[in-house]
């Protein structure tokens, strides 16, 4: 066995397979802080391997992934583990074996979850001090204004200029992607500037927060906090839905602040109306202003497109930023997306920017599907190859745990990939029954919906078979 490789962790010694669970951690924050494509592209397959003192090692499946990570998103995703950490950490992006598996890692000595029990124990760790954490670029001055979201860039900014004033509370609601996080920002930046103490949150934060102060026995200070506030910012409302608790805290967060006249704005996916929300929530938010925003149109579409590359290097040439707002007609975040990707296979690549590689950089990566389907015998190769599982062992009747894993695996991609009924999978696994079949897949997902082991295996093995079917 190698070097100790622990790190202190809120008190706790923490080992190698915590690397993993302070990562997942760090991947759930960083899934709701940056556009969902870069997030799917750069992050999503990601594994951490190692964490000592003070470096956390990250495997990407390319050197590619790794050095886009390394650039672009370095900050953002030290950031992110060191809130989970509660303690800064280095962050290394490294390659993974070329059988997918990540280097040989000394075994686990001790594997804690990062539930809150520990944190009595931790003196040395300190909660940093409440922020708002407001992005930088979300800022009005950053927002494009069009017919879809003119009304309510015009109610923010009004909010903005005379908060607790005319429209109060303000509700924004629009299909994900379309601006209400960088609205509801924007008006936490202005109120900022003005001193105000500003509380942005996001429900799912709130949520949290509130339960944890239930459970301490600080729903004191909670409230101490929050009625502190000069203006309410909560985002993203349609979490609480299905939390009646919650609602409850947030009913009364929010009545203390509108009775002495603070600004509240919430955010929502949907109308006020249609909010699955306690009634006299749903009338607090009905009762003041609500507007809508829209997916934009073309030129709006392209209007962002034009100010988000502002003053990149290389510089776009208008018929890609045309082609990039004519294919993208839905969420801004995915127009973003792809601009983003567009401009870094252009810094990595030093091309000059023109239409066919702007196709490449956005056809190249993550929406890598295969032309044709990969045949049962190549899935079940793959699957033996990432698994160490014989195919003989898949295709036959051993029912040991390994080989039983590998087999629903194996029974998944057969539909997933190949597209195989059940019958014919069943076939192709050695004849198997197709009852048998449907009951593997069945289980497969549940696991898949439970383990980030498993998903990381599944993961790896589709792209294989993407990658040698293309
Ligand atoms: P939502 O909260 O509605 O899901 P966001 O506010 O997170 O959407 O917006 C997604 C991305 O699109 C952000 O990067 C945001 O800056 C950008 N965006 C959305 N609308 C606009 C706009 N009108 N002008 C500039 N950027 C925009
Ligand atoms: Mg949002």
């Amino acid at each position: 066995m190698g070097r100790p490789n622990f790190v202190f962790f809120r008190g706790v010694i923490l080992t190698t397979k915590s690397a993993q669970q302070l990562w997942t951690a760090a991947l759930g924050q960083l899934e709701v802080e940056i556009p969902k494509p870069n997030f799917e592209t750069w992050l999503k397959d990601t594994v951490a391997t190692d964490l000592d003192e003070s470096v956390l090692i990250v495997t990407t499946p390319s050197a590619f992934a790794a050095e886009m990570l390394e650039q672009r998103l370095s900050a953002s995703i030290e950031r992110a583990v060191e809130h989970v950490a509660h303690s800064p950490l280095e962050v290394r992006f490294s390659v993974r074996g070329k059988n997918g598996l990540a280097p040989e890692s000394p075994a686990p000595r001790a594997s804690i979850s990062l539930k809150d029990e520990a944190v009595e124990s931790a003196p040395a760790f300190v909660r940093p001090a409440q922020s708002n954490r407001l992005r930088t670029e979300l800022t009005f001055e950053n927002f494009v204004s069009g017919p879809s979201n003119q009304l309510a860039n015009a109610a923010a900014q009004q909010v903005a200029d005379s908060p607790g004033a005319i429209f109060n509370p303000l509700y924004i609601y629009s299909p994900v992607g379309l601006g209400k996080t960088h609205l509801l920002q924007a008006i936490g930046h202005r109120l900022t500037a003005k001193s105000m103490n500003v509380i942005y949150v996001s429900a799912e934060r709130f949520t949290n927060e509130y339960i944890r102060a239930i459970r301490e026995g600080t729903t004191e200070d909670f409230r101490a906090r929050y009625r502190g506030a000069d203006a309410l910012l909560v985002d993203d409302i349609q979490f609480i839905t299905s939390k009646p608790q919650t609602q409850e805290g947030f009913f009364h967060t929010f009545n203390e602040l509108h009775m002495s006249g603070r600004q509240i704005v919430v955010t929502g996916d949907v109308p006020a109306e249609e909010i699955n929300l306690e009634k006299r929530i749903q009338s607090r938010l009905t009762g003041g202003l609500i507007v809508d925003m829209q997916a934009p149109d073309y030129e709006t579409r392209f209007a962002i497109l034009q100010s988000k590359s502002a003053g990149k290097i290389p510089p776009l040439p208008t018929h890609v930023l045309d082609m990039l707002a004519t294919t993208h007609d839905g969420s801004v975040r995915d127009l973003e997306g792809s601009l983003n990707r567009v401009l870094a296979f252009a810094q990595l690549t030093n091309e000059p920017v023109d239409l066919a590689m702007a196709e490449r950089a956005l056809s190249g990566i993550g929406s890598s599907k295969p032309k044709t389907p990969p045949t049962p015998e190549t899935v079940i190769a793959a699957v033996a190859a990432h698994t160490g599982v014989p195919e003989t062992s898949i295709t036959g009747a051993k029912r040991d745990r390994r080989t039983s894993s590998a087999r629903r695996l194996a029974a998944y991609l057969l539909k997933e990939e190949s597209k195989l009924a059940a019958t014919h999978a069943g076939k192709a696994l050695g004849g198997k029954d197709h009852s048998t079949i449907l009951y593997a897949q069945k289980k497969f997902q549940e696991e898949l919906d439970k383990s980030s082991e498993t998903r990381q295996l599944t993961a790896e093995v589709r792209k294989s078979l993407r990658t040698a079917a293309s």
